[in-house]
């Protein structure tokens, strides 16, 4: 364990806006650990043994088996099962005006354990969803939340499409514009406005990352406190990703080596009109504020 309590730089966003991209990023800064997305360790990797971020299974990765080791004596089945109860009382979108629960404190503290068994002083954990942040915010968790957001007729083809998870094969999660549009408004309003309650909450573009992406990463890793002196894994659009234990995520977690940083334009050409102006009108006028100005 370690004697001071482990900041935890929280990746919020709706899925799709580049999440994994600048989790893997700012895992190559010193003393900073990614995780990926947490919200799914219990179900994903201690049910459902799905494959670390390092390739192997996550019950016989030697990072999380430590980890658990430290946070609770080991992983199990009824711890998993414990937390996925709690989660479904108290970290739901619906939720986060009133998220004061009875299990709250005992919620959190589960993610307070598995970020303090990891034993660097800040880990990134990308699980997104703003009623977690809520969570970790109220449950008094040192936590900075990285607001992740992408113009949304990029995000609507993006769910639109039909990927197949690397780690199963199976088809991932499919949504139509509409519901991509909604979703895309309730969690990027939801972080809005965790920041006007007085939580650490710094807004970064997927486009300005992809642009520029040591510009970009140096003014982040400021604003949430990391130290970015060089970033010796970029060189201009390229970038050299080490390994990562992340437990879940989109499938670019498991990339490693030389990796091209490239704007992903593609909802320009495949998007159909009809959509593009859907998605425009249901996200107005929010993505007007996030500067995503240009008509649909
Ligand atoms: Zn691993």
């Amino acid at each position: 364990m370690t004697e001071h309590p482990t900041r935890v730089i929280f990746l919020g966003g709706l899925g799709r806006s580049g999440t994994t991209l600048l989790e893997r990023l700012l895992a190559e800064l010193p003393g900073v650990t990614a995780l990926g997305e947490v919200v799914h360790l219990w179900s994903r990797g201690v049910l459902s043994a799905e494959p670390c971020g390092c390739g192997v299974p996550f019950p016989s990765c030697p990072f999380w088996r430590c980890v658990g080791e430290r946070a609770f004596g080991g992983w199990s089945r009824p711890l998993a099962e414990r937390v996925l109860a709690l989660r479904h009382r108290v970290d739901r979108t619906r939720r986060i005006p009133r998220i004061a629960h009875p299990g709250l404190a005992e919620y959190a503290d589960a993610y307070r354990r598995v970020y303090d068994a990891v034993g660097t002083p800040v880990v990134i954990d990308s699980s997104k969803h703003a009623s977690l942040a809520y969570c970790l915010v109220a449950a008094g968790v040192d936590v900075r939340v990285a607001h992740v957001v992408r113009d949304p007729r990029a995000v609507a083809h993006s769910w639109g499409r039909s990927v197949p998870r690397p780690e199963d094969g199976r088809p991932m999660t499919r949504w139509g514009s509409a519901r991509t549009a909604l979703h895309w408004s309730a969690q990027n309003l939801a972080l809005d406005r965790l920041a006007r309650r007085g939580a650490s909450v710094v807004r970064v573009r997927y486009e300005d990352l992809v642009a520029d992406p040591a510009a970009t990463l140096t003014a982040l890793a400021g604003e949430l406190g990391l130290s970015a002196s060089g970033l010796p894994f970029l060189e201009g659009a390229l970038v050299r990703l080490s390994p990562a234990h992340t437990v879940s995520g989109n499938p670019m977690r498991f990339a490693v080596g030389p990796v091209e940083l490239r704007r992903d334009d593609s909802w320009r050409a495949a998007l159909p009109a009809r959509q593009r102006r859907l998605v425009g009108a249901l996200t107005w006028p929010l993505r007007s504020r996030y500067g995503y100005l240009e008509a649909a």
